[in-house]
């Protein structure tokens, strides 16, 4: 991923960016998914469409700041109540929880890739930050 205050590769557990020493999810001049550049107050990136979280007051505020969300009830939520988008509410993605709510879960494929990503460990929660494993 990239640092989005100055746009440098970092690793996706860095603390702080290398090059600008800021927590790379802190700033809010670029993407961190593709490198493109964002305006301060946006909430998704315009190119690639990711949750660019906590950048707008209330968004992301759900469930406390910075508090981890566990992985094994984000997948029984994913799996059983999925097509609602309960495990969308339940990591502070509550936009497009009711997005899932009205559609079904994008007709059970955006649930199904919610699922795979939360197996396989790069689902992140609106915060950024990945799930915990007890
Ligand atoms: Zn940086
Ligand atoms: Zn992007």
């Amino acid at each position: 991923m990239y640092c989005r205050n100055c746009g440098n590769e970092v690793s996706e557990k860095a603390i702080m960016c290398v090059a600008c020493g800021t927590p790379p999810l802190a700033g809010n001049k670029y993407c961190y998914n593709c490198k493109t550049e964002t305006s301060p107050g946006a909430v998704v990136c315009m190119k690639c469409g990711v949750a660019l979280g906590g950048q707008t007051p209330g968004f992301g505020a759900i469930g406390g700041t910075g508090e981890r969300k566990d992985w094994l009830t984000t997948l029984l939520l994913a799996l059983f109540v999925g097509w609602f988008g309960i495990h969308r509410f339940y990591t502070g993605h509550t936009a497009i929880g009711v997005v899932q709510l009205l559609t079904g879960g994008g007709c059970g494929i955006w649930t199904l890739i919610d699922i795979i990503q939360i197996v396989t460990g790069s689902y992140k929660d609106a915060n950024g930050n990945i799930l915990v494993k007890n």
